[in-house]
């Protein structure tokens, strides 16, 4: 006996499968030239110490080359490793790469044996421009003021968790920053904004900055900045660094 239903539904089936067999082909020759402004470019992503494809690295375990003290000088942190450890007294050191709005990504670790307590305790900083402080502090089990923990958009606006390691293991903060808008003449007419996730957890959710932070090497204003990176006494390791800048 010949089962109709049956064969009904594989008639149906082949026909639909033919179907999608010639519509696909159609999608994929739908592209237009005429898109070619506006196709994003193919990007290699890389992952673990491998940055992406387009991103300016920074620091990549060999050498200082590329930073400098904020004067100018020979910058005076010890290079170990792989990392670059901060050398307490030497100063602050900043990229000679300056940048507007960028994706920043950074590793950084504090001292494996914890001195000191609150403030004292393995504190450094990333300065986006030299003006905006995200703050480096070992924040694991070390109370201190919100808005000055790890994580924190310096004085401004504590993060929205801790999401510190154990002192001495290796942290990233990766952050997207827009700068402020100034006008013709010099005056802010929008807020530079921040976002940063640290070990991959969400820590400030597009926050406007509300001036350059406490402490910061550089007053606000519409000129392109370095990356800058705080030595507060504390010997914090940094490695794996870079910059996708963004406009
Ligand atoms: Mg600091």
């Amino acid at each position: 006996m010949v089962n109709y239903v049956k064969m009904r539904s594989i008639v149906v089936g082949m026909t639909l499968l033919a179907g999608i067999m010639f519509a696909l082909p159609i999608v994929s020759e739908s592209v237009d030239a005429d898109d070619a402004p506006m196709r994003p470019a193919v990007v290699a992503p890389g992952g673990g110490a491998q940055p992406p494809a387009d991103a300016i690295v920074l620091f990549d375990g060999t050498g200082l080359s590329g930073w400098r003290t904020m004067a100018g000088g020979e910058a005076g942190w010890i290079v170990q490793d792989g990392a670059m450890i901060v050398k307490p007294g030497s100063g602050g050191i900043v990229s000679e790469l300056t940048f507007g709005g960028a994706q920043v990504h950074v590793e950084f670790a504090a001292p494996a044996t914890p001195v000191g307590e609150g403030q004292a305790r393995g504190n450094s900083g990333v300065y986006l421009q030299a003006r905006y402080e995200v703050q480096v502090l070992d924040s694991y089990e070390n109370d201190t003021y919100p808005d000055g923990q790890c994580g924190a958009v310096y004085s401004q606006y504590p993060p929205l968790v801790n999401a510190c390691r154990l002192p001495g293991e290796w942290q990233a903060y990766d952050i997207i920053f827009h700068p402020p808008v100034f006008d013709e003449d010099g005056k802010k007419t929008t807020p530079g904004t921040m976002t940063v996730l640290h070990n991959g957890v969400l820590i400030q959710d597009h926050v406007e900055l509300l001036g350059r932070t406490t402490a910061s090497a550089q007053d606000e204003g519409p000129s392109d900045g370095p990356l800058y990176l705080q030595d507060h006494g504390s010997p914090v390791r940094y490695r794996n660094i870079w910059v996708r800048p963004l406009d």
